[in-house]
C-alpha cells in the first residue's frame, strides 16, 4: 500500500493543501516545512498521510513548524485518522464527561479548534456548538 504525503495548512478554516505537492516520504514533507512553504510563512502546518483517504497526520516537529503551538515535540508527531475521528467524536459527544475527558486529554497536537478544520478531510460532521 504506498502512501503520499502532503502539507496541509491549518490556519485555513477549513484545511486547506498548502502546497500543490506530492511526496513519497515523510522526511520530504518535513523538509519542506522546514525550509519555508511559500505563501504560508506563518501558518500552522501539518503533513498528511493519503492512501486516499487520509490516513494518518502529523504535527511537525516544533523546530519547524511556522507558528506557535501549545504541543512542544522534537520529531513529527503521527495521528491515525481512526483515532481523530474517535477524538472528534468526543469533543462533540452529548456526554460533558466525555467532552471533559477530551478537553483534558494528552491532546495538545490537537485541540479542537484545529482538529475541526480538518473536517473536510476526515468528512466529519461539525455539530453547532451548543452554547459553549
Ligand atoms: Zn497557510
Ligand atoms: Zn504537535
Amino acid at each position: 500500500m504506498s502512501s503520499n504525503y502532503r502539507v496541509l495548512c491549518l490556519s485555513h478554516d477549513p484545511a486547506i493543501i498548502a502546497r500543490d505537492h506530492d511526496y513519497n516520504r515523510p522526511e520530504q514533507a518535513e523538509a519542506a516545512i522546514r525550509d519555508g512553504i511559500e505563501g504560508h510563512e506563518h501558518c500552522d502546518l501539518a503533513i498528511g498521510r493519503y492512501s486516499y483517504p487520509l490516513v494518518e497526520l502529523g504535527c511537525p516537529a516544533t523546530r519547524d513548524q511556522p507558528t506557535k503551538l501549545r504541543c512542544v515535540h522534537a520529531n513529527t508527531e503521527w495521528t491515525e485518522t481512526g483515532w481523530l475521528l474517535l477524538l472528534a467524536a468526543a469533543y462533540q459527544s452529548d456526554d460533558p464527561v466525555v467532552r471533559q475527558v477530551a478537553a483534558d486529554g494528552r491532546h495538545r497536537c490537537l485541540p479542537w479548534e484545529r482538529l475541526q478544520r480538518l473536517r473536510g478531510e476526515m468528512d466529519i460532521t461539525v455539530k453547532e456548538q451548543q452554547g459553549a
